[in-house]
């Protein structure tokens, strides 16, 4: 007996993370069933005088951003971590039931682009190569500051996602404990490295390249795939090729491959549903604990919610919220259309 993956109903384990993910292939023998809807693009000028991000406005917190002309970079003014919280431990009777710790952290907002209109599918390689150099210095500084142990940089795109404003951004929180995903990864990456000697992810990636059903796109530093285990219909993981942990350490090539790449995936997934599709995205570097990482491999997820159209999204309910994640479109097919609608180049 052999398990066919694209008939029989079967689990995938994420190897990263160790979760798994139910895929259900026979729910969906019928070919392709998306719909691209004519929704009529909504029209975002230049500048809006409301934006709180645009140059120049004024923002909650009363104070007023400068008449910057390629990225900004504020702190939080509702910041969600406060820098003097105390790195304290908390355990009721010490049974472990009542556990809390203090979580001190820091939260800033980058804006892409002085143009409120601009998205990164949209914005020049030049500018975009601008916001990977900001995004470099932002995590050098944020990773040498003291107690902070993880800089996770992530951007929201479109209300679906809960973002609140169109202006092209992306929010950088550094915390002083690592966060529960990367935790797990790095929990993963570090069992293989010791198991195998060798990095979890390039070794991954050697095995995607090999088999070529689930990838998506690449280029000669970076390359982005459908992962075996994507909970997501269009999750997409992106992985550079080199083994290295962080921004920290790019070349100045690799800034433009990035740069390259993330334009493809985002116009990519574009032109699914012909709408500027919704997701979260967000980059996994090595922890900032002040302690060597060498098992660490950089690398980036796109979690798009987007189903069959663009309204029909995924929800996460019933037997994921109280099972597991479920799947119906495999991931082989999902790498199939996403492939299809990319074009190299921009
Ligand atoms: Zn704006
Ligand atoms: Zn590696
Ligand atoms: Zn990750």
């Amino acid at each position: 007996m052999k398990l066919e993956l694209d008939q029989q109903s079967h689990r995938r384990r994420n190897s990263l993370t160790g979760e798994w993910v139910l895929v259900s292939p026979h729910r969906t023998q019928r070919p392709w069933q998306g719909a691209v809807e004519k929704v009529p693009p909504t029209e975002r000028p230049q500048y809006d005088p409301t934006c709180y991000l645009c140059p120049g406005n004024q923002r909650a917190g009363g104070v007023r951003n400068p008449q910057y002309t390629s990225t900004f970079v504020f702190e939080n003014d509702f910041a969600a971590l406060k820098k003097d919280s105390p790195r304290i431990r908390l355990d009721v009777e010490d049974k472990g039931l009542l556990v809390a710790e203090g979580e001190p952290g820091i939260c800033r907002v980058m804006c892409f682009s002085p143009r409120h209109d601009l998205t990164l599918s949209s914005m020049s390689l030049a500018e975009i190569e601008e916001v990977v150099r900001t995004w470099t210095s932002q995590f050098a500084e944020l990773a040498a500051a003291p107690g902070i142990s993880h800089v996770q940089i992530f951007e929201n795109r479109g209300e679906m996602m809960g973002a609140s404003n169109p202006h092209p951004h992306c929010q950088i929180w550094a915390t002083a404990s690592i966060p529960e995903q990367p935790v797990r990864e790095l929990d993963s990456q570090r069992k293989y490295f010791e198991k195998e000697g060798t990095c979890l992810l390039c070794d991954y990636v050697r095995l995607e390249q090999s088999q070529a059903t689930r990838m998506v796109c690449s280029n000669e530093g970076f390359v982005g795939l459908v992962p075996f285990w994507a909970v997501w219909p269009f999750e997409v993981l992106l992985c550079s090729r080199r083994h290295m942990g962080s921004f920290a350490e790019f070349s100045a090539a690799e800034v433009a491959q990035l740069s390259a790449i993330l334009k493809q995936v985002v116009a990519t997934y574009d032109r699914v549903f012909g709408v500027p599709f919704p997701y979260s995205m967000g980059f996994h570097q090595s922890p900032t604990d002040k302690s060597q990482h060498p098992e660490w491999h950089f690398h980036a997820h796109f979690y798009p919610p987007l189903l069959r159209s663009a309204t029909v999204r995924k929800f996460m309910v019933g037997f994921e919220m109280l099972g597991t994640p479920q799947r119906d479109i495999t991931p082989e097919l999902a790498a199939q259309k996403l492939r299809s609608l990319t074009e190299t180049g921009s």
